[in-house]
């Protein structure tokens, strides 16, 4: 069996028939995710996104891109299997600029599983979408770096044990020079995390965007990931990568409405007959399966690019938006035509409907990756050259 079906064949087996339980986020859905964490584990269905020397059990990008459509059908199976966000991103991270001391504290405990990590850029009071006015500092003191500010949105905070924070450590440098990534454990003295609900709910662990205040956070100088100002670079090194993740487990989002919608349409009667046979439904589904099929040969052209040691800038911010647009489109045609189901818990539709919302911003906003995509098109016929997609 491919790897990829050993995924769905674990996803199909354990996780979809306790799914009700698990978006309980209540103990005994902790008591589950323990348990399915364990057998995953122990199946070797483990950090794919990590190759085996360190702990994982990878077999490279464009692997773990594919198999991503099928972790991606069910929001807990990314946590069974160990490979949930920002954690895979913090792990690839100090996979590639971490020191030998880094990998031994801090990757190692999230390859093991035996602890969550966060990722501090965003902040309250400045644009996120334009992270060059980001205000928080570092500055080094007696051999520590000493951290002020305040973030929000570091995602699965709560819990966590340690976070990698932006801070501007270079205040006179070039706006993309100014800042560096910086390892903080999650009890530093200084540092606090409150959850901040979205769209009503709050998350427990590894599910909640959390507000982190950091007054004087002290951490010794060798916490520094990477050199110094390297942050945006090293920022970029994972949100490239990262963002096919997203829109390949996004596909396994739309795949998943997808074939929810055709079922419900073809039980499902009214006005004397199924709703399958009544044209807008009909139009909805080839809509669908037209958009979903564009995307899913997108992303792979832009992996495959980024495979062959291209930097894909143009084809990833065109997914990203435009998967993003397709993944609220085929979720929201799925809701309607299951009615008022659609938006209950007896559905796994409005979790999915809920959490879709989110794409449209988060790894950058839709307007600035079509901004990217325009600007580099423009440029390249400002230049004389053209733009061709091959
Ligand atoms: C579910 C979720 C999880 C997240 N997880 C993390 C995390 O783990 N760590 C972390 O650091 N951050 C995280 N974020 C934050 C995310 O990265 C930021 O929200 C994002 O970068 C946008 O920043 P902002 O919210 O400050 O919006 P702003 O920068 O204030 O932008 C607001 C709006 O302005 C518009 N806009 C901005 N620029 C342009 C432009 N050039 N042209 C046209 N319109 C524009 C867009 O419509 C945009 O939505 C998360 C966000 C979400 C929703």
């Amino acid at each position: 069996m491919s790897a990829r079906a050993q995924y769905r064949a674990f996803i199909d087996e354990h996780i979809v028939p306790v799914e009700d339980r698990l978006s309980r986020e209540d103990d005994d859905a902790e008591a589950l995710l323990r348990d399915l964490r364990a057998r995953a584990k122990a199946d070797g269905l483990w950090a794919p996104h990590l190759p085996p020397e360190v702990g994982g059990s990878g077999e490279g990008f464009l692997a773990y891109a594919g198999l991503n459509e099928e972790i991606g059908r069910v929001t807990w199976a990314q946590y069974v299997f160990n490979c949930q966000a920002p954690d895979a991103g913090n792990g690839e991270i100090l996979h590639l600029f971490g020191t030998d001391e880094h990998k031994e504290r801090w990757l190692k405990s999230l390859v093991d599983g035996e602890a969550r990590s966060f990722f501090s850029m965003t902040e309250p009071d400045v644009s996120g979408a334009d992270p060059t006015g980001l205000q928080t500092t570092a500055v080094l003191e007696g051999g520590d770096w000493v951290i002020n500010g305040r973030k929000w949105f570091s995602s699965g905070a709560e819990g966590a044990a340690f976070g990698i924070v932006m801070a501007v450590t270079e205040p006179d440098a070039e706006p993309r020079r100014r800042m560096s990534q910086i390892i903080v454990p999650a009890d530093a003295p200084g540092l606090a995390i409150e959850p901040v609900p979205i769209l009503g709910h709050r998350g427990r662990g590894w599910t909640t965007h959390c507000e982190v205040t950091y007054a004087d956070v002290r951490v010794p100088a060798e916490n520094l990931l990477g050199d110094r100002g390297a942050g945006f670079l090293i920022a970029q090194k994972r949100l490239g990568p990262g963002r096919i993740h997203h829109v390949m487990r996004w596909l396994g989002q739309m795949q998943r409405a997808f074939e929810l919608m055709c079922r419900r349409a073809l039980e499902r009667e009214a006005f004397g007959g199924p709703l399958a046979e009544k044209q807008t439904v009909q139009n909805w589904i080839a809509d669908s399966a037209a958009e979903i099929q564009a995307c899913r040969l997108l992303t792979l052209d832009a992996a495959r690019k980024i495979d062959e040691g291209e930097d894909a800038r143009v084809e990833i911010s065109l997914i990203k938006f435009y998967a993003a647009d397709v993944l609220s489109r085929v979720i929201d045609r799925a809701v309607q035509v299951h009615g008022a189901l659609g938006l209950t818990d007896r559905s796994p539709l409005s979790h999915m409907y809920a959490q879709a919302r989110g794409a449209h911003i988060y790894d950058g906003p839709d307007e600035v990756h079509r901004m990217v995509v325009s600007r580099r098109i423009l440029q390249a016929f400002a230049d004389g050259d053209g733009w061709s997609f091959s």
